[in-house]
């Protein structure tokens, strides 16, 4: 068998030497093997609204089977067109701008290829998602880290120190990745803070690519504001988006970028040789989604502000230290009070004992001592679900060393 790993190692590349593979997904895998309630991976435990199900349902019966356009269908295109005028006030052309993809995943790393080249360098906060490290990898691009550093109080915002960020923009910087609402602290990003990230983007010649898969996700008042929308990023902003997270259908796979033609071209190019494109009758569903009204996304945040308000408190109780989301549907919390070495023994103690699965801080970070006493739970389940993990987690005691 010895032989066999190092002549099967002989075949691998480089670059999947790079990474591993994702612990979000793992952890979810553990949730389902300990029988444990899984505040893992961030999707819904919910159903999807009926009205949608009912489009994907009369699209495959009404014979919307065959490949889709490679960038899209257009009334899809057109839907997102139409929604980033009324919600964001960006003029998109559907027929040059849009490109839909295989969820917002396949849509980054589509991107990322797109635009490049050996040795250039992508900016990226930390901690990020974790799906940021590999796509600059697989694309060739070299990841460059800046802090968001976690509030004082657990009411206070992440924050990034300019002097850094500018710090972090050289001669090889192709683009940044912005992720707002983020996962996995949950800060929105103000718009003073995107208005200096502009500045940076337009005095180095750098690409703004931006995650706004958590757009409709927001509590507190706060306010989602797309960087495309500022004075200057017309034409260096890649805005990326999709179903999964808005509409509570992550299995379908349908995401999007926004772009300026000739990115989009070139996305578009990447994309058609990747996964030729995304499911047709999911995407003319994908249509009708875009089309519900307002009302729809005012009650989406405002179940997911009560989520949260279930989910804290309990957490709070059994002793983790919660930095409070603005956005998005996860809480990342401070696990010092338990007295473990670090996040993944005692991510794997919380399923296997406690029976609650949840993410290792560790896996947000480029160096896993950044989050090695930081661990992520995701709120977007049912109430039952959220009590249900109160009551394990009632059996954690902090401890001292
Ligand atoms: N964004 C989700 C998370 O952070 C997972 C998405 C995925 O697994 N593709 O948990």
């Amino acid at each position: 068998m010895a032989d066999l790993t190092v002549q099967s190692k002989h075949f691998l590349s480089d670059k999947v030497e790079r990474f591993t593979e994702s612990v979000i997904r793992e952890m979810t895998r553990q949730a389902l093997l300990h029988g444990a309630i899984n505040l893992s991976q961030g999707f819904p435990d919910f159903p999807a609204p009926a009205e949608i199900k009912k489009a994907a349902q009369d699209a495959i019966a009404n014979d919307i089977n065959q490949y889709a356009i490679t960038w899209g269908a257009k009334n899809l295109r057109n839907a997102i067109a139409r929604k980033m005028k009324d919600w964001q006030g960006i003029s998109v052309d559907p027929e040059t701008q849009v490109t839909v993809c295989c969820g917002s995943t396949e849509t980054i790393v589509s991107t990322l290829l797109a635009v490049c080249n050996a040795g250039d360098e992508v900016i990226i906060f930390e901690p990020f998602y974790e799906n940021y490290g590999p796509d600059s990898i697989v694309s060739g691009a070299k990841p460059v880290f800046v802090k968001l550093r976690p509030p004082a109080s657990p009411d206070g915002e992440w924050t990034f120190d300019e002097r850094e960020l500018r710090s972090a923009f050289r001669p090889h910087t192709k683009a940044i990745v912005v992720n707002t609402p983020n996962n996995p602290t949950g800060k929105v990003f103000a718009r003073a803070e995107l208005e200096l990230i502009r500045d940076l983007c337009m005095e180095f010649n750098v690409l703004a690519i931006t995650d706004e898969i958590y757009e409709h996700i927001l509590y507190d008042g706060a306010r989602h504001i797309s960087i495309a929308s500022l004075p200057g990023m017309e034409d260096r902003t890649v805005t990326i988006n999709g179903l999964s997270k808005t509409y509570a259908v992550t299995g379908w796979r349908v995401g999007w970028a926004v772009a300026p033609p000739a990115i989009t071209n070139a996305i578009r190019k990447v994309h058609d040789f990747l996964t030729v494109g995304a499911p047709a009758p999911l995407q003319d569903a994908g249509a009708t989604a875009l089309g519900l009204p307002a009302s729809y996304y005012q009650n989406l945040a405002a179940a997911y502000g009560a989520r949260r308000d279930r989910l804290i408190p309990t957490l709070e109780a059994a002793g983790f230290r919660c930095f409070r989301p603005r956005g998005a549907y996860y809480v990342m919390t401070d696990i010092s009070a338990f007295g473990f070495a670090d996040d993944v023994s005692f991510v794997k103690y919380l399923v296997q004992e406690i029976g609650v699965a949840a993410v290792p801080g560790s896996s947000f970070y480029n160096n896993p001592r950044d989050g090695a006493q930081q661990v992520r739970f995701a709120f977007c389940k049912r109430a039952e679900t959220l009590d249900a993990a109160a009551e394990k987690l009632a059996a954690l005691r902090p401890r001292k060393n």
